[in-house]
Formats: C-alpha cells, sequence, structure tokens
C-alpha cells in the first residue's frame, strides 16, 4: 500500500534509495526503512516516523556502503508503526531481505506453521512471514525458492528481495499491487511508483501479475512464475512529478475512485474464508453479542453517512435498536449509553478529535467500543476495544472516497457476523450476503468503465445553482454522502432529502431548472419515489435519476438515468455511491475548483 523503491548498479545505493523514498513521502506512511548489501552482509536500518528520521540516522544514507539495496515506506496494515515492525524485514539468519505493500491474507497460518518448525519472528507483520518462507525453503536456487514462496501466499502484494546468496541481484514480483522496473546504463531500478525513479530514468517496464523481474547491473530478465522468459515493451514515462504522483491522473481524488474496486477486495478478501465471514480481531463473546440492547453509532462528516447506512442494514439484519450520532452532537448529550450498548466509531485517520472524545464519553458510560478505522495505531485505533481495520491504503484527496466505500464494506461484514451469530440470517441468506460481497470490486468496476456517462450528465449541470439530492431507505442515506461530496469539492449548494420529506417544506424551493437527483435503487420504494420525481417535474425540476439496470421502465419518467448493476439492498449503496462521487468530481473539475484540497477543509480533523 506504501512506497519501494530498489536499485542496483555501481553507486553507493542508500543515498539514492533514500531520494527515491523522498518521492514517495506524498502519499502518507508511519516508518521507513533501507537495507543494503555491504559486500559482507545485509545491513538494515530503519526506524518509525518521517523519513527524516532514517536520514539522519545514515547520514543521509552516506553511512551505509553497497551498490545494491531496498528501501520502503511503510503504511502499516499489520502490527503498529514501529522500528521493529519497518521494512526491510529479514529472515532469521539474515540472510534474506525483503520489502512488501499490500496484504498476506494467510500469514497467520504462515507464521504458526513457521513456528512450528522453530522459526522465530521479530516483528508483528505479515510481511515477515515472506522472508521466513525464503529462507526455510531455500537450498540452492533464488528464483526457485521465490516461485514456491509465491505458491504459498495468498493476498496483493508487490514484493522486492535481496540476498547474501545471491548478492548482484534484485528480484522483485507483484500481484494486485504496482510495481515498475525502471531501466539505467549499468544500473536498474524496481519502484512501486514511478516518483520513485523519476529522476533516474523514463524508461520502465511495468510488470503485470505473476511476473518476476530479475535485475542485475547490466540486465533485466523478466519470467513467469513456470520460469518462462516474458517479452515485454520498454515504455517512457511522460508525466512530471506531480503526475506520476497521481499515476497520470488529474487529482488524487479521482486515482482514489478508480482505486476502490481493489481498496474494498483488499478489506473484504481476507476476511471471507470458505465462504464464511471470519472478524477474528474483535473480541466479543456471543454472550455479550446477545445481551445488547442498543447500538450507538459515531462519527463526523462522510464516517457518520456510513453510520446511517449501516442503522438500515443492522435494523434490518441484527434486529437491534441503533442509533447514529454525530460525534460532536454526542458528547455534549447525556446519551443514554451503558454497558449494554455496542459503540461503532468510524473515523478513517482515527484521529478526529471530535469522534475520539465521544468514543471516549461511550466508554466512561460503559459501553463496548469498535471502531473502524482506516490508520493502524492511530489513536482511536488503540484506544477502542476492538478495532477492525479498513485496507484502503492512503487517502490522500480531501473528500473521502476509497475510504468511506472500505467502512461500508466493513459494515456489511459486521452485519453479516454478528447477524449469524445472532441466528438471524439463514444459510441461503447468508450465501447471498456473501456472494453479493465478492461481487462489489467486479460491479464497481463495471461502473468506472461507463464514467463517460457521468461526465456527460456533469457536463450538462455543471452550472446549477442549488442540487437537491433525494433518496427513500438506504437511498436517503446515500443521497447524504452524494450531496456532501458535490458541495464539499465544487461548492454548489445541495441538500439531502428523505424523498417523503420534500412536500413536509423544501419542495417549495423547487423551481424552473432546479437539478434533483433522485436515487431510486431500492426496489421496495421504487413507486414511492417515482411519484416523488413526477412531483418535483412538475415544479419545473431537472431530474437525473440513479437506479439498477433492471428498472429500465424508470425511463419513462425521468430522461436522464444512470444505471448501475443488480445488487441485494445491503450493497447497494457501495454501487450507487460510485456515480455520485463521480459526478462530483467531474463537476468540480468543469468548475475548475482545487478538488484534492478545498478550501476551508483539512484532511484530519484534529481539533474539536
Ligand atoms: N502489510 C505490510 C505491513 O503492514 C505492508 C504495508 C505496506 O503496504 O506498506 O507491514
Amino acid at each position: 500500500m506504501c512506497g519501494i523503491v530498489g536499485y542496483i548498479g555501481y553507486e553507493q545505493a542508500a543515498p539514492i534509495l533514500l531520494q527515491g523514498l523522498e518521492k514517495l513521502e506524498y502519499r502518507g506512511y508511519d516508518s521507513a526503512g533501507v537495507c543494503l548489501f555491504n559486500g559482507k552482509e545485509l545491513q538494515v536500518e530503519k526506524a518509525k516516523g518521517k523519513l527524516e528520521v532514517l536520514k539522519n540516522l545514515t547520514n543521509n544514507g552516506e553511512d551505509l556502503s553497497g551498490t545494491v539495496g531496498i528501501g520502503h515506506t511503510r503504511w502499516a496494515t499489520h502490527g503498529e508503526p514501529s522500528d521493529v515492525n519497518a521494512h526491510p524485514h529479514l529472515s532469521e539468519s539474515g540472510r534474506f531481505a525483503v520489502v512488501h505493500n499490500g496484504i498476506i491474507e494467510n500469514y497467520n497460518q504462515l507464521k504458526e506453521y513457521l513456528i512450528s518448525k522453530g522459526i522465530t519472528f521479530r516483528s508483528k507483520t505479515d510481511t515477515e512471514v515472506i522472508a521466513q518462507l525464503i529462507e526455510y525453503y531455500y537450498k540452492d536456487n533464488l528464483i526457485d525458492t521465490i516461485i514456491k514462496v509465491l505458491s504459498k501466499l495468498n493476498g496483493s502484494y508487490a514484493i522486492g528481495v535481496i540476498s547474501q546468496e545471491n548478492p548482484d541481484e534484485i528480484i522483485a514480483v507483484r500481484k494486485e499491487s504496482p510495481l515498475i522496473v525502471g531501466l539505467g546504463e549499468h544500473e536498474n531500478y524496481i519502484a512501486s511508483d514511478v516518483p520513485a525513479i523519476l529522476a533516474k530514468t523514463r524508461k520502465i517496464y511495468r510488470l503485470e501479475n505473476n511476473e518476476i523481474a530479475i535485475l542485475t547491473r547490466e540486465n533485466v530478465r523478466i519470467i513467469n512464475t513456470d520460469k518462462e522468459e516474458v517479452k515485454k515493451e520498454v515504455q517512457t514515462v511522460n508525466w512530471d512529478v506531480s503526475a506520476a504522483e497521481k499515476g497520470g491522473y488529474e487529482h488524487f481524488m479521482f486515482k482514489e475512485i478508480m482505486e476502490q474496486p481493489k481498496a474494498i477486495h483488499d478489506t473484504i478478501t481476507p476476511r471471507i474464508k470458505d465462504g464464511r465471514v471470519v472478524l477474528d480481531e474483535i473480541s466479543i463473546t456471543d454472550e455479550q453479542l446477545k445481551n445488547f440492547n442498543k447500538i450507538e453509532i459515531i462519527a463526523c462528516g462522510s464516517a457518520y453517512h456510513v453510520g446511517v447506512v449501516a442503522k438500515y442494514v443492522f435494523e434490518k439484519i441484527l434486529r437491534k435498536p441503533v442509533e447514529v450520532d454525530l460525534a460532536s452532537e454526542f458528547r455534549y448529550r447525556d446519551p443514554i449509553v451503558d454497558d449494554k450498548t455496542l459503540a461503532v466509531v468510524i473515523s478513517q485517520s482515527g484521529e478526529t478529535a471530535d469522534t475520539r472524545e465521544a468514543m471516549k464519553e461511550a466508554q466512561r458510560h460503559g459501553a463496548h467500543v469498535i471502531s473502524i478505522v482506516n490508520v493502524v495505531g492511530s489513536s482511536i485505533a488503540s484506544e477502542s476495544d476492538d478495532v477492525i481495520y479498513t485496507w484502503a491504503g492512503p487517502e490522500i484527496a480531501v473528500a473521502t472516497t476509497k475510504a468511506y466505500s472500505t467502512q461500508l464494506a466493513v459494515i456489511y461484514l459486521m452485519a453479516i457476523y454478528f447477524g449469524d451469530k445472532l441466528g438471524n440470517i439463514s444459510e441461503e441468506d447468508y450465501k447471498m450476503y456473501v456472494s453479493e460481497l465478492e461481487q462489489l470490486p467486479d460491479k464497481i468496476t463495471k461502473i468506472l468503465e461507463h464514467k463517460e456517462n457521468i461526465q456527460y450528465l456533469a457536463s450538462k449541470h455543471f452550472n446549477s445553482r442549488d442540487v437537491f439530492f433525494i433518496g427513500r431507505n438506504i437511498d436517503y442515506a446515500l443521497s447524504l454522502e452524494g450531496s456532501l461530496k458535490l458541495k464539499e469539492i465544487s461548492y454548489i449548494h445541495s441538500e439531502a432529502y428523505a424523498a417523503g420529506e420534500l412536500k413536509h417544506g423544501t419542495i417549495s424551493l423547487i423551481e424552473n431548472g432546479t437539478l434533483v437527483i433522485a436515487l431510486a435503487t431500492h426496489e421496495k420504494l421504487i413507486e414511492k419515489i417515482v411519484s416523488n420525481i413526477e412531483e418535483v417535474q412538475a415544479r419545473g425540476a431537472d431530474v437525473v435519476c440513479l437506479a439498477c439496470e433492471n428498472h429500465q421502465e424508470i425511463k419513462n419518467v425521468s430522461q436522464n438515468t444512470i444505471f448501475i448493476p443488480q445488487a441485494c439492498d445491503m450493497v447497494l449503496p457501495s454501487l450507487a455511491v460510485i456515480p455520485l462521487q463521480l459526478f462530483a468530481y467531474y463537476v468540480a473539475s468543469l468548475k475548475g475548483c482545487d478538488i484534492d484540497k478545498p478550501r476551508n477543509l483539512a484532511k484530519s480533523v484534529t481539533v474539536e
């Protein structure tokens, strides 16, 4: 999820690695490290915190000798940010070093196996199993060993390996996590992202899944896992640094929108084992779960909107009363919370001040707190009773997209897991929910493939002065997020309204040309929302409707309809939110707004 860089050549490697890592700092990270072959052995220097710490430790790399090395900036997923959990990781004897981006889903199983064979682990990371497995299986051929190790790993990875056995080689491989090879004169590079090597070379190979790159100073070979040579085209990168940081897209927000299928996949897949949802990070006993008489969800901003979706989902599946509170309100309202309350606290950064204080308030009243957090080791993650991490990776744009989506994914996992424990889900429904969850990444990819339709609608409406998002039930919860996204980044005034509530007041604001975005994905209430569409159209509104593709008849009511793939009610918000994010993005882009850093807003709100 974070940064990799590797160098093999004739120059001192460490300063080059540090300069490369510096170019990856924009992604955010919690620790950094390098490993060099110093002519005798592998030498690792790594430290928690900013790259500056590592630079000071190594005199900007000058104190480390060696012309081959790998470096890493870490965004922790397994094990808190610390010196020992930072990469690179060495095998037990120190002969093999590994840097890794991504998640090894079956690391626990592998770790237990290796421990049973007498191997001692130093860190809490999933990554260390890779280094230990290489050593465990190594006989005399590193490539054969790595191919064997890959066959044992589940999950997503970009990996760089150096060793004492083959000190004149870097080996790199990827699956579902980006990795490139940079081609120089008498020197070669690996990197997770283009900016890391842009100052050195513009000629690259982009590795595909399961391709293995073997780099020496003078040569790069690419093979597949059957050891067959792979012919690759050399690509020339024309991007400047700023475009390269965004993967060639114009904005981080767009890049992050496009990353959602992977982020959801990474969050869900490790928690579904043999068709069952397994949340073994949670300590709540079945007894405790049964005894909770209320669920209290606490969050701010988009995370609060996840909470509103969760209310519909939890009440339907868990059959327990759910309250959703804005953290800034909850903390001062003398809430009715006790040890029979399960509090769910949601925060991307895990540092949101209001949410953190509200969490403490809930704990003071005796509630058991589960937090849903993206940043490992953050304050909320450490202080809550249990934490379920979203694995969205670093989110840079201020307006959240992939963190929101992965928070929703965790809500579904919790609903299925708890629903099953409470005996509320039939076996048939259980299978259906799990299958719907697993299909989400592909369905989202399908929506993203048709993004031009949304761009067209944005081009028709980007001059709107007021926009109303309306929906019923879970569509209402979603309309809150659609409206917030638009106003955050495009500065257009917008409101979210429960569609049935319109005629109790807000309909007086509808006039000729007012844009109404009507969410009509909720099967059972489709006729009701159709009536609301007719009502606003009769008063001059321009309606854009969002519906599932099995409801083509909606075209008879609304001229502009965005269709999304069909899915069960529970997961529909995850599909429907994509066009809303894209709409906000394209509108803001057409208006020339500063999309990644909207005025007056901060990414992590650490003040009250
Ligand atoms: N899962 C690994 C860890 O927690 C890699 C994290 C990353 O991609 O930076 O150490």
